[in-house]
């Protein structure tokens, strides 16, 4: 209680500016409210027969349904998990494990520019497990293209696996092209929309997508509970092996408050979001503009227009980003840089290698998100003092 008191009393201090929506979003009050009664009223277990078991399970199933119709897909192929990283290894194990067993197909087939979640889990099946791990290049925008990954796809191609909408950089990648392709060769393609379904409409039926995970608290829903699409007829191995709870692919009681909160959440921003992109357009192009006119030195990562609505980033030349980002913490602005290294030898971000920028430009990388709470205000003032902190770094190093 005390700490909880002290860290708002701090907040309340100074007038503090959060501009890390990617990393994590505040609990919409309407998802909150939606989850109170889930924790001491509607309690039961359920898989238990009784009245609170069939309570709670009516619950989970609402929201599996919602959250079915909501990405075009049948309530069957939604399975809830512990959030976006279960999700992605669900989908790159449980589907690698299956293919290899049924098929006899060993070959992975990932961007470079995947989240942690895919791009530790793959390398964790060629390290440990004997899978063949490949790469598809991407463009210096990040983006892959689709004759890439179709002179890649082989006859033993257990999954592909493409990042919808990057979290570093904001590139959105043509999902459905690279999706047609995998189809038409018979592979499964799985695609992390963690980032993505906070702002772009999701359908895995036009996308063609065969797995999709989704993470609740990137859009304004609780941490620790997420979604894995697996279309029908999929075959997926259980990385959480035990009960028989979500078709026998993810065991464990069901966590009622955060699948309720989840399917709140993702039900708000989808049906909010066009309302919610045309303010945010704006804001960031603003954001993006100012700081490409006023920092010399300054570029934009990721593509000028396929990208998330809310998204901006940088490098700066001559900038250590880690300094960067304490200097803004400490004039209260709360952002984030590639370099995910928060202690230590800070390490170039792996993306930003990836679409080519010299390690020393990926050093300095800056990561601004936008959200609903963002005003003008907050861009403004937020330009008002980059410049002269990107200059102080420079003077630094
Ligand atoms: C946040 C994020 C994840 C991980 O999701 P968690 O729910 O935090 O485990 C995976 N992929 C992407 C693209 C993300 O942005």
């Amino acid at each position: 209680m005390l700490l909880i008191e002290s860290v708002v009393e701090m907040m309340e201090q100074k007038k503090r500016v959060y501009l890390d929506y990617a990393a994590s979003t505040p609990v919409d009050e309407r998802v909150f409210q939606a989850m109170l009664p889930y924790f001491a009223q509607i309690f039961g277990n359920s898989s238990s027969v009784h009245f609170f078991g069939q309570s709670t399970e009516a619950a989970i199933e609402r929201a599996r349904k919602i959250i079915a119709k909501l990405i075009n897909a049948e309530s069957a192929e939604i399975i809830f998990t512990s959030g976006g990283t279960e999700s992605d290894n669900l989908a790159i194990k449980g589907v690698a494990f299956a293919r290899r067993k049924n098929d006899g197909c060993n070959h992975l087939l990932i961007s470079p520019v995947e989240h942690p979640a895919v791009l530790q889990t793959a390398r964790q099946l060629s390290e440990l497990f004997g899978f063949e791990l490949e790469y598809i290049p991407v463009d210096s925008f990040g983006r892959v293209s689709p004759s890439e990954v179709a002179s890649r796809l082989r006859r033993n191609t257990a999954l592909v696996s493409v990042i919808y909408a990057n979290n570093e950089i904001g590139t959105i990648n043509d999902i459905a092209s690279i999706g047609h392709l995998c189809r038409m060769n018979g592979v499964p393609f799985h695609t992390d929309a963690v980032q993505a379904a906070a702002h772009l409409p999701i359908d895995v039926v036009r996308e063609n997508v065969d797995l999709l995970s989704i993470g609740s608290h990137k859009f304004y829903g609780p941490k620790g509970v997420g979604a894995l699409y697996v279309r029908q007829g999929v075959n997926v191995i259980p990385i959480i092996t035990g009960g028989a709870h979500e078709s026998n692919l993810r065991a464990g009681t069901h966590n009622t408050p955060y699948i309720v909160g989840l399917a709140e959440a993702f039900q708000l921003t989808q049906t909010e979001l066009i309302q919610r992109n045309a303010r945010l357009v704006p804001l960031r192009d603003m954001l993006i503009a100012g700081v490409l006119e006023k920092i010399s030195g300054a570029q934009l990562t990721g593509h000028p227009v396929e990208r998330l609505p809310n998204h901006a980033s940088f490098v700066f030349e001559g900038v250590e980003g880690n300094t960067l980002l304490a200097m803004l913490d400490v004039a209260g602005f709360a952002c984030s840089s590639g370099s995910a290294c928060k202690s230590g030898t800070p390490k170039p971000s792996e993306v930003l290698l990836a679409i080519g920028l010299p390690p020393a430009m990926a050093m300095g990388s800056l990561r601004v998100t936008l959200g609903v709470d963002t005003r003008m205000d907050d861009i403004e003032s937020f330009l008002s003092v980059l410049p002269s902190l990107v200059e102080k770094c420079r003077k630094l190093k």
